[in-house]
């Protein structure tokens, strides 16, 4: 399979993260929950012009799933999903990002200081994560991408089979090092922590699978 490379300004701000020594980790799951809840607003304004689809809340939710045994940590939302094209475009380009505040040179040098105030999006979950896997599914459209990266050296897309409408996200998380204990994003009693500190306001219900945890 081809591996795509980011273009410029990504691969900066993902060696920001894949870095970081930035002390607030945990806001990845901010970042991650807020695309989530991006999404599913997308599919509600869809369904208020568009008569043939119906909105339904109870349809519409972000799970958070831990699999301690795999150590991975997946953000699944009902959302509008994204095409192929959306994968590669809104992933793989930093300069479609909307939350990219800091693009500036200098800005960037100092950029540990503004993660926390600023919305640094997705590729905050390399913080926490070796390797970013994005499995979606387009409203609309038959077919599902998997959109794959382990940072620097780039991603790559491919087709893959997911049921419903909306995005999965896994991360594979870092191995626990000496100062750095990535473990703890496989608590339930962290990940709530979290959740309420950062995401109390979102509008839409956040389930935990706890099975796996
Ligand atoms: P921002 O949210 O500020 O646009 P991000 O880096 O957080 O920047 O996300 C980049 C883009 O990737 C989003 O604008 C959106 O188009 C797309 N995206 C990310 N996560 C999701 C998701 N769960 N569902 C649909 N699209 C997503
Ligand atoms: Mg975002």
């Amino acid at each position: 399979m081809v591996k795509k490379e980011f273009k410029a300004e990504s691969k900066r701000l993902l060696d920001l993260m894949i870095n970081s020594i930035y002390t607030h980790k945990e806001i990845f799951l901010r970042e991650l929950i807020s695309n989530a809840s991006d999404a599913i607003d997308k599919m509600y304004y869809r369904a208020l012009t568009d008569k043939s689809l119906t909105f339904n809340k109870d349809d519409y939710y972000i799970k958070i799933v831990a699999d301690k045994n795999n150590r991975t940590l997946s953000i699944l939302d009902t959302g509008i999903g994204m095409t192929k094209e959306e994968l590669e475009e809104n992933l793989g380009t930093i300069a479609q990002s909307g939350s990219f505040a800091f693009k500036k040179e200098n800005e960037l040098r100092d950029g540990y200081d503004i993660i926390g105030q600023f919305g640094v999006g997705f590729y905050s979950a390399f913080m926490v994560a070796d390797s970013v896997t994005v499995i979606s599914k387009a409203l609309g459209s038959q077919e599902s991408y998997k959109w794959e990266s382990t940072g620097a050296d780039g991603y790559t897309i491919e087709p893959c089979t997911k049921e419903n409408v909306g995005t999965e996200i896994i991360l594979k998380l870092k191995e626990n090092t000496d100062d750095e204990k990535y473990d703890e994003f496989l608590e339930e009693y962290r990940l709530r922590a979290i959740i309420k500190k950062y995401s109390d306001f979102i509008r839409y219900p956040i389930k935990m699978d706890t099975s796996t945890m």
